[in-house]
Protein backbone atom coordinates (compact mmCIF):
# COMPACT_ATOMS: atom_id res chain seq x y z
CA UNK A 1 0.00 0.00 0.00
CA UNK A 2 3.31 2.52 0.01
CA UNK A 3 2.92 5.22 -1.76
CA UNK A 4 5.62 7.83 -2.64
CA UNK A 5 4.08 10.94 -1.71
CA UNK A 6 4.84 12.34 1.59
CA UNK A 7 1.75 12.72 3.81
CA UNK A 8 3.23 13.85 6.85
CA UNK A 9 6.71 16.05 6.87
CA UNK A 10 8.31 17.68 9.63
CA UNK A 11 11.12 20.02 9.31
CA UNK A 12 12.87 21.94 12.06
CA UNK A 13 10.58 21.38 14.21
CA UNK A 14 11.26 23.25 17.87
CA UNK A 15 9.25 23.69 20.96
CA UNK A 16 10.18 25.60 23.99
CA UNK A 17 8.29 25.47 27.54
CA UNK A 18 9.67 28.50 28.92
CA UNK A 19 13.51 27.91 28.32
CA UNK A 20 13.29 24.42 28.10
CA UNK A 21 13.93 23.35 24.69
CA UNK A 22 12.32 20.40 24.91
CA UNK A 23 11.54 19.79 20.68
CA UNK A 24 15.27 21.18 18.91
CA UNK A 25 15.00 20.88 15.20
CA UNK A 26 12.95 17.69 14.94
CA UNK A 27 12.70 15.86 11.02
CA UNK A 28 10.60 13.43 9.75
CA UNK A 29 8.65 12.15 6.82
CA UNK A 30 5.92 9.49 6.16
CA UNK A 31 4.76 8.27 3.21
CA UNK A 32 0.94 7.64 2.63
CA UNK A 33 0.10 4.05 3.54
CA UNK A 34 3.58 3.62 6.14
CA UNK A 35 2.97 1.93 9.45
CA UNK A 36 5.91 4.55 11.34
CA UNK A 37 6.92 4.04 15.26
CA UNK A 38 9.01 6.09 16.97
CA UNK A 39 10.41 4.72 19.92
CA UNK A 40 13.01 6.63 22.55
CA UNK A 41 13.64 7.58 26.20
CA UNK A 42 10.66 8.99 28.18
CA UNK A 43 10.91 12.76 28.06
CA UNK A 44 12.37 12.65 24.55
CA UNK A 45 10.19 14.64 23.31
CA UNK A 46 8.01 11.95 21.47
CA UNK A 47 4.46 12.92 22.78
CA UNK A 48 5.09 16.81 22.16
CA UNK A 49 6.27 15.96 18.71
CA UNK A 50 3.01 14.14 18.12
CA UNK A 51 0.76 16.52 19.68
CA UNK A 52 2.41 19.32 17.22
CA UNK A 53 1.19 17.74 14.21
CA UNK A 54 -2.16 17.97 14.94
CA UNK A 55 -1.67 20.89 17.16
CA UNK A 56 -2.64 19.59 20.14
CA UNK A 57 0.90 21.70 21.31
CA UNK A 58 1.58 24.51 18.93
CA UNK A 59 5.02 24.43 17.79
CA UNK A 60 7.45 27.05 18.32
CA UNK A 61 9.15 26.91 15.40
CA UNK A 62 9.70 24.96 11.79
CA UNK A 63 7.50 23.78 9.48
CA UNK A 64 4.72 20.80 9.62
CA UNK A 65 2.50 19.80 6.29
CA UNK A 66 0.04 16.84 7.31
CA UNK A 67 -2.02 15.46 5.34
CA UNK A 68 -1.69 18.35 2.92
CA UNK A 69 -2.53 20.82 6.02
CA UNK A 70 0.24 23.71 6.40
CA UNK A 71 0.11 23.68 10.04
CA UNK A 72 2.09 26.56 10.70
CA UNK A 73 -0.11 28.79 8.41
CA UNK A 74 -2.19 31.00 10.54
CA UNK A 75 -5.44 30.77 8.47
CA UNK A 76 -5.44 27.30 9.11
CA UNK A 77 -8.77 25.60 9.59
CA UNK A 78 -7.77 23.18 12.77
CA UNK A 79 -11.37 21.07 12.89
CA UNK A 80 -10.68 20.52 9.09
CA UNK A 81 -7.26 19.04 9.60
CA UNK A 82 -8.29 17.51 12.36
CA UNK A 83 -10.52 15.49 10.31
CA UNK A 84 -7.41 14.61 8.57
CA UNK A 85 -5.26 13.83 10.57
CA UNK A 86 -6.19 11.54 13.68
CA UNK A 87 -5.54 10.35 16.90
CA UNK A 88 -5.21 8.48 19.51
CA UNK A 89 -4.35 8.56 22.68
CA UNK A 90 -2.62 5.87 26.35
CA UNK A 91 -5.67 6.83 28.02
CA UNK A 92 -8.39 6.55 25.45
CA UNK A 93 -10.34 9.98 26.47
CA UNK A 94 -13.56 8.20 25.76
CA UNK A 95 -16.87 9.59 27.27
CA UNK A 96 -17.90 7.36 30.41
CA UNK A 97 -21.18 8.80 30.04
CA UNK A 98 -21.44 7.79 26.11
CA UNK A 99 -22.10 3.91 24.46
CA UNK A 100 -19.64 2.66 22.50
CA UNK A 101 -21.80 3.37 19.47
CA UNK A 102 -21.98 7.13 20.76
CA UNK A 103 -18.49 7.67 21.64
CA UNK A 104 -18.13 6.71 18.00
CA UNK A 105 -21.06 8.53 16.58
CA UNK A 106 -20.40 11.76 18.30
CA UNK A 107 -17.96 13.56 16.26
CA UNK A 108 -19.52 12.01 12.85
CA UNK A 109 -22.53 14.35 14.22
CA UNK A 110 -21.44 17.24 15.58
CA UNK A 111 -18.34 17.76 13.32
CA UNK A 112 -19.18 16.27 10.36
CA UNK A 113 -22.85 17.03 10.33
CA UNK A 114 -23.83 13.42 9.28
CA UNK A 115 -27.59 11.94 9.98
CA UNK A 116 -28.35 9.70 13.05
CA UNK A 117 -28.63 7.09 10.82
CA UNK A 118 -25.68 7.89 8.55
CA UNK A 119 -23.31 8.01 11.38
CA UNK A 120 -24.77 5.34 12.95
CA UNK A 121 -23.71 2.69 10.20
CA UNK A 122 -20.74 4.29 9.57
CA UNK A 123 -19.92 3.83 13.36
CA UNK A 124 -21.40 0.27 12.95
CA UNK A 125 -18.69 -0.46 10.73
CA UNK A 126 -16.19 1.05 12.11
CA UNK A 127 -16.96 -1.14 15.57
CA UNK A 128 -16.93 -4.42 13.40
CA UNK A 129 -13.79 -3.46 12.05
CA UNK A 130 -12.24 -3.23 15.64
CA UNK A 131 -14.37 -6.99 16.37
CA UNK A 132 -16.35 -5.08 18.62
CA UNK A 133 -20.07 -4.60 17.17
CA UNK A 134 -21.32 -6.53 20.01
CA UNK A 135 -20.35 -4.44 22.00
CA UNK A 136 -22.13 -1.07 20.58
CA UNK A 137 -24.10 -0.35 23.47
CA UNK A 138 -21.71 -1.31 26.28
CA UNK A 139 -20.26 2.34 28.31
CA UNK A 140 -16.46 2.80 28.56
CA UNK A 141 -16.69 1.16 32.19
CA UNK A 142 -17.98 -1.86 31.25
CA UNK A 143 -15.45 -2.26 28.70
CA UNK A 144 -11.88 -3.47 29.30
CA UNK A 145 -8.94 -1.34 28.94
CA UNK A 146 -8.20 -2.95 25.94
CA UNK A 147 -12.36 -2.65 23.98
CA UNK A 148 -11.91 0.55 25.29
CA UNK A 149 -8.81 1.42 23.43
CA UNK A 150 -10.55 -0.09 20.47
CA UNK A 151 -13.47 1.90 20.50
CA UNK A 152 -10.89 4.74 20.35
CA UNK A 153 -9.55 3.24 17.51
CA UNK A 154 -13.15 2.87 15.66
CA UNK A 155 -14.10 6.70 16.80
CA UNK A 156 -10.27 7.73 15.09
CA UNK A 157 -11.14 5.53 11.63
CA UNK A 158 -15.11 6.16 11.72
CA UNK A 159 -13.92 10.10 10.45
CA UNK A 160 -12.17 8.53 7.26
CA UNK A 161 -8.87 10.59 8.49
CA UNK A 162 -5.99 10.25 6.04
CA UNK A 163 -3.49 9.53 8.94
CA UNK A 164 -3.65 8.87 12.13
CA UNK A 165 -1.65 9.56 15.37
CA UNK A 166 -1.02 6.91 18.20
CA UNK A 167 0.86 8.22 21.36
CA UNK A 168 1.21 5.04 23.43
CA UNK A 169 -1.97 3.18 22.47
CA UNK A 170 -1.01 -0.06 24.78
CA UNK A 171 0.95 1.50 27.51
CA UNK A 172 -1.93 2.18 30.09
CA UNK A 173 -3.36 -1.86 29.44
CA UNK A 174 -2.50 -5.04 31.28
CA UNK A 175 -0.13 -6.92 29.26
CA UNK A 176 -2.95 -9.76 28.19
CA UNK A 177 -4.93 -6.87 26.58
CA UNK A 178 -1.75 -5.53 24.28
CA UNK A 179 -1.92 -7.82 21.54
CA UNK A 180 -5.55 -7.50 20.45
CA UNK A 181 -5.07 -3.84 20.56
CA UNK A 182 -1.73 -4.35 17.92
CA UNK A 183 -3.33 -6.85 15.95
CA UNK A 184 -6.21 -4.48 14.96
CA UNK A 185 -3.52 -1.35 14.00
CA UNK A 186 -1.77 -4.06 12.02
CA UNK A 187 -5.32 -5.04 10.17
CA UNK A 188 -5.47 -0.97 10.37
CA UNK A 189 -2.23 -0.43 8.39
CA UNK A 190 -3.27 -3.70 5.69
CA UNK A 191 -6.14 -1.60 4.83
CA UNK A 192 -3.68 0.96 3.79
CA UNK A 193 -4.17 3.73 6.90
CA UNK A 194 -1.07 5.82 7.90
CA UNK A 195 0.21 5.28 11.22
CA UNK A 196 2.24 7.45 13.16
CA UNK A 197 3.01 4.83 16.67
CA UNK A 198 4.93 6.18 19.58
CA UNK A 199 5.38 3.24 21.49
CA UNK A 200 7.14 1.02 23.50
CA UNK A 201 6.36 -2.14 22.03
CA UNK A 202 9.75 -3.42 20.62
CA UNK A 203 8.45 -6.54 18.98
CA UNK A 204 5.82 -4.69 17.26
CA UNK A 205 7.98 -1.93 16.37
CA UNK A 206 10.22 -4.39 14.57
CA UNK A 207 7.83 -6.76 13.32
CA UNK A 208 5.22 -4.43 11.98
CA UNK A 209 6.99 -0.71 11.07
CA UNK A 210 8.02 -0.03 7.69
CA UNK A 211 9.83 2.93 9.63
CA UNK A 212 11.59 3.53 12.70
CA UNK A 213 12.41 6.88 14.65
CA UNK A 214 14.56 7.17 17.39
CA UNK A 215 13.92 10.49 19.43
CA UNK A 216 16.27 11.11 22.07
CA UNK A 217 16.73 14.56 23.58
CA UNK A 218 14.52 16.19 21.46
CA UNK A 219 15.75 15.11 18.21
CA UNK A 220 15.79 12.24 15.74
CA UNK A 221 18.58 10.61 16.02
CA UNK A 222 18.64 8.11 13.49
CA UNK A 223 15.74 6.71 11.54
CA UNK A 224 15.65 3.89 9.14
CA UNK A 225 13.47 0.33 8.01
CA UNK A 226 12.91 -1.52 11.07
CA UNK A 227 15.48 -3.52 10.58
CA UNK A 228 18.09 -0.80 9.97
CA UNK A 229 17.16 0.39 13.55
CA UNK A 230 16.80 -2.84 15.08
CA UNK A 231 19.38 -5.09 13.90
CA UNK A 232 22.04 -2.67 12.91
CA UNK A 233 22.09 0.45 14.40
CA UNK A 234 24.79 3.00 13.57
CA UNK A 235 24.12 5.56 16.80
CA UNK A 236 25.84 5.02 19.97
CA UNK A 237 22.32 6.22 21.38
CA UNK A 238 20.28 4.11 19.60
CA UNK A 239 22.36 1.21 20.40
CA UNK A 240 22.48 1.79 24.20
CA UNK A 241 18.65 2.61 24.32
CA UNK A 242 17.78 -1.11 22.77
CA UNK A 243 20.28 -2.95 24.74
CA UNK A 244 17.72 -1.91 27.48
CA UNK A 245 14.78 -4.56 25.75
CA UNK A 246 17.59 -6.91 24.86
P1 LIG B 1 8.01 11.66 25.88
O1 LIG B 1 6.65 11.54 25.30
O2 LIG B 1 9.11 11.25 24.95
O3 LIG B 1 8.14 10.96 27.20
P2 LIG B 1 7.31 14.43 26.28
O4 LIG B 1 7.08 15.01 24.95
O5 LIG B 1 6.10 14.08 27.09
O6 LIG B 1 8.31 13.20 26.18
O7 LIG B 1 8.15 15.45 27.17
C1 LIG B 1 9.39 15.98 26.74
C2 LIG B 1 9.87 16.97 27.78
O8 LIG B 1 9.01 18.08 27.80
C3 LIG B 1 9.90 16.43 29.20
O9 LIG B 1 11.06 16.90 29.81
C4 LIG B 1 8.67 17.01 29.82
O10 LIG B 1 8.84 17.19 31.19
C5 LIG B 1 8.53 18.35 29.09
N1 LIG B 1 7.13 18.79 28.98
C6 LIG B 1 6.14 18.13 28.35
N2 LIG B 1 4.98 18.81 28.40
C7 LIG B 1 5.25 19.94 29.09
C8 LIG B 1 4.46 21.08 29.49
N3 LIG B 1 3.18 21.17 29.16
N4 LIG B 1 5.09 22.05 30.19
C9 LIG B 1 6.40 21.96 30.50
N5 LIG B 1 7.19 20.92 30.16
C10 LIG B 1 6.63 19.93 29.46
MG1 LIG C 1 5.00 10.51 25.91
Amino acid sequence: MQTNSTILDVSGLCKKYGNTDVLRGVNLQVREGELACIIGPSGSGKSTMLRCCNLLESPTSGNIIAASHELMNPEIDINRMRQDVGMVFQQFNLYPHLSALNNVTLALRKVQNKSKDEAQDIAMQALDQVGLKNKAMSKPGELSGGQQQRVAIARAVALKPRIILFDEPTSALDPELVDDVLNVMCDLRKRGMTMVVVTHEMAFAHAAADKVIFMDEGVVVESGTAADIFERPREGRTQAFLARYA
